[in-house]
């Protein structure tokens, strides 16, 4: 059990100025230059109790992140976060800060709540570079007003080569799940534990999970021989789900996961110019359906994730809910059925936490699919 409320904690008694991000893609790089700890507000299911407070104020066909986040910034504990960051992503969350700050004003509570846009336009159609340099010089010096900090173009180099060095740790613990020398299910959980750790720690539990497996490890004898999957989605499918998978004798050789793969596959040029630095960040990022300007590259990433990884199926776990997946997963699996890659589509709604037996019989179904080749 991931206890998300203790690491916050933790946090805020360690002295730290922490910002509750959402969506997944915030400009991690400035905030950890400006002493600032961002915590990317995704996969709280398992720190709220229900959602009794979150269905007072948001639609019930809300997908289960938009619900979750809002339960929990609502049910008591907003004092864990010195402010809320937000860029604009779907329509689920369009209104969602509104909604919030209504929501924690009934309680006489408020928290600063910092915007920013990033355009959604394609940057060889639409130049609007100008636009969004403007907003990170905005964002800069709202963060240094609110948090009494103050920006160095040294420190967010630093703070650029730092989350390098630890997406570069993400991608070879990455490999050794590939090989089979480590779980997925295990790894998936050490980066939700990151996801609400300080910088240094992140690089840490990286380190530590990675200790024993020595450099260059060869893929474990057996291991490899099973068939490779794809996992795809917003979030981790829950431990349940990835368990049922590993136990069904399938091997995922690669994630499409927002919360994971997308997360931390971009690493743009280091530069001391934040708004130079964030435009490639975000033009350049891994596609994902929330960022629309990317639609266009989605299936070429697939394609080329499944060709680098030789996987011979796709699991598609969709968030009950999302149109922005779920619009995009006939025409996937079509495109992919046509390379031969297998493709499975299960859903994962707000009620689901463990409770996910249901796919089992379908998971164990498909693993049988891929090893008879069938
Ligand atoms: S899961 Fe889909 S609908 Fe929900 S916040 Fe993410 S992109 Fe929006």
């Amino acid at each position: 059990m991931i206890e998300i409320e203790q690491q916050l904690r933790q946090l805020k008694q360690d002295g730290r100025k922490v910002l509750g991000c959402f969506p997944l893609y915030p400009p991690l790089e400035l905030f950890y230059a400006m002493d600032i700890t961002p915590v990317v507000l995704w996969g709280l299911r398992g720190a709220i109790k229900d959602t009794a407070e979150s269905d007072r104020h948001l639609q019930p066909y809300a997908c289960a992140i938009s619900r979750h986040l809002t339960e929990f910034i609502l049910s008591g504990h907003s004092s864990l976060f010195d402010g809320l960051f937000m860029y604009n992503a779907c329509d689920t969350l369009r209104n969602l800060p509104e909604i919030i700050k209504a929501g924690l004003a009934e309680n006489n509570l408020s928290l600063p709540l910092i915007q920013v846009h990033v355009p959604m336009v394609l940057p060889d159609r639409t130049d609007a570079a100008g636009y969004f340099k403007n907003e990170i010089q905005h964002l800069i010096a709202e963060l240094e007003r609110l948090f009494d900090v103050r920006f160095s173009k040294d420190k967010f180099v630093r703070a650029v080569e730092t989350v390098r060095h630890l997406r570069n740790l993400i991608h070879q613990a990455e490999t050794f799940v590939t090989q089979g020398n480590l779980s997925f299910l295990d790894f998936s959980n050490a980066l939700h534990y990151c996801g609400f750790s300080s910088l240094e720690a992140q690089i840490r539990i990286l380190e530590q999970l990675m200790a024993g497996i020595p450099d260059g490890a060869v893929p474990l004898p057996g291991k490899n021989t099973r068939p490779g999957v794809i996992l795809s989605g917003i979030l981790s499918p829950p431990a349940s789900v990835i368990s049922a998978i590993e136990a069904a004798g399938m091997r995922v050789v690669g994630n499409d996961i927002a919360s994971l793969g997308r997360s931390y596959a971009s690493m743009p040029e280091i530069k001391d110019d934040p708004g130079a630095y964030f435009l490639d960040f975000y033009y350049q990022h891994f596609p994902c359906p929330t960022l629309l300007y990317t639609g266009d590259r989605r299936m070429v990433s697939l394609m080329d994730l499944v060709g680098k990884t030789n996987a011979e199926g796709v699991i598609f776990a969709g968030e009950k809910f999302c149109e922005y997946e779920y619009f995009e997963f006939p025409f996937l699996s079509e495109k992919l059925k046509e390379k031969g890659i297998k493709t499975l589509e299960i859903e994962i709604s707000a009620e689901d936490d463990e409770l996910t037996s249901a796919h089992d019989a379908r998971i164990g179904a498909f693993a049988e699919l891929l090893k008879d080749g069938g």
